[in-house]
């Protein structure tokens, strides 16, 4: 017999109504599949509001205890879930993370998932139950309670899809699915009815806070197919698997929006030194997006990077340490920066897509201050209050709209 594995997201299950909309949902599909394992989140806004809290109380609390914190967000709407599957006579139970040993490593705020004990699910499953499980946490090797980062119940219910060889994963949001744009700046924007792993990867990390990176990244690796779709419709949403449509050319356009774009000037030109600049951003755990670096001019280049703009604070202070000891000229920062990108596995047999776009941010006069690719990718760093004309202009010139 089947067996489903659904997740429903913070919007959700935002409120006792909400609550309410979600069981009846479960109770439906309980009927036709018969075995439902469902992940969800902490009811929307929850762990914000709990990690504001935090900060309220100190400026660096310890991650050990904000993670211990964040994980109550959870514990809220699994009970309140199963309380109203029971009022539908429904028959349930809830777990934490630490209760079905979603193992995780010890990196706390953002650890992985090592192994989970499907024993305790499998038999209440066996007893007619759906089983509610809390997303986003489990408990580490030391028996402390970690997170898993912020979408992180995306990664929980692919992971126990995966451990429960489940026949879906449904991830329901508020969306209807994944879109050629923003829905709410291109109006015309289509819902894709599939998209490969790779596209949505790209998608993920450009910006598309639809699933968490991660998730995708293992549903790709145990090539389980992903079906994420909303909550409050009946709509068939988007399916995400190893090929997708295969859409010639660009299959979406998408942005990220507060990013820092960083200068480190005059630095010199000798082995080594690129190196030593982003192993110590490396080690304050930033990530750096895109890169680059101007011709030589007298053995000295400036070398300009993006950050996410959260980053910024953090970063500074190791940057200006190491431009000192490489003895470059100085550091500019400035926020602001938006990245748009367009997206597409056809792109690898289509030349010319790269100059196309440049062409249509021209048409805009919207300067390209920095430009990455990969074989499905190109992304422009661009100024932020430029973003709605650039990815509306970009879904027109790629034909994304008809
Ligand atoms: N509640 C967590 C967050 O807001 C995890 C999740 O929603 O997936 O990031
Ligand atoms: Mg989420």
């Amino acid at each position: 017999m089947p067996l489903i594995v659904q997740k429903y997201g913070g919007s959700s299950v935002a409120d006792a109504k909400k609550i309410k909309n979600v069981a009846r949902r479960i109770l439906k599909t309980k009927k036709r599949e018969n075995r439902v394992v469902v992940v969800v989140s902490a009811p929307g806004g929850t762990t914000d509001r709990l990690l504001s809290s935090a900060y309220e109380i100190t400026a660096h609390p310890s991650e050990r205890e904000v993670d211990m914190l964040l994980a109550t967000g959870e514990q809220i709407s699994i009970s309140l879930l199963t309380m109203a599957l029971h009022s539908l006579g429904c028959p349930a139970i809830s777990f934490t993370g630490p209760q079905v040993r979603i193992l995780t490593d010890m990196a706390h705020t953002k650890a992985r998932i090592l192994s989970i004990d499907t024993k305790r699910i499998k038999a209440e499953l066996k007893k007619g139950k759906v089983v509610i499980v809390a997303g986003f946490q489990g408990i580490s090797q030391e028996e402390d309670i970690t997170t898993l980062g912020r979408g992180g119940s995306d990664t929980t219910a692919v992971a126990l899809a995966i451990s429960l060889k489940a026949a879906s994963c449904e991830i329901y949001t508020d969306v209807e699915g994944i879109y050629t744009a923003d829905p709410r700046i291109v109006s015309f924007a289509k819902r894709l009815k599939k998209i490969s792993y790779d596209e949505m990867l790209e998608l993920s990390s450009l910006g598309a806070k639809v699933t968490q990176l991660r998730s995708v990244e293992l549903a790709k690796r145990y090539n389980v197919r992903l079906h994420v779709r909303s909550t409050f419709s009946n709509k068939e949403g988007t399916m995400i698997t190893e090929k997708g449509l295969e859409a010639p050319g660009v299959s979406g356009v998408t942005y990220d929006k507060d990013q820092a774009k960083i200068t480190i000037q005059s630095v010199p030109d000798r082995p080594g030194i690129a190196s030593a600049i982003f192993n110590k951003i490396a080690k304050e755990n930033i990530n750096v997006d895109m890169i680059i670096q101007s011709a030589s001019l007298k053995g000295l280049t400036d070398l300009s990077f993006t950050i996410a703009g959260t980053d910024l604070k953090k970063a500074l202070p190791a940057i200006k340490v190491i431009t000192k000891r490489i003895k470059a000229k100085g550091v500019t920062s400035s926020k602001g920066v938006a990245k748009v990108s367009i997206v597409g596995v056809g792109m690898r047999s289509y030349p010319g897509v790269a100059a196309r776009m440049f062409s249509c941010l021209a048409k805009e006069r919207i300067n390209i201050e920095m430009i990455s690719t990969s074989e499905i990718k190109i992304s422009c760093a661009i100024d932020e209050k430029n973003v709605r004309k650039a990815v509306k202009s970009l879904h027109r010139e790629f034909g994304l709209e008809k």
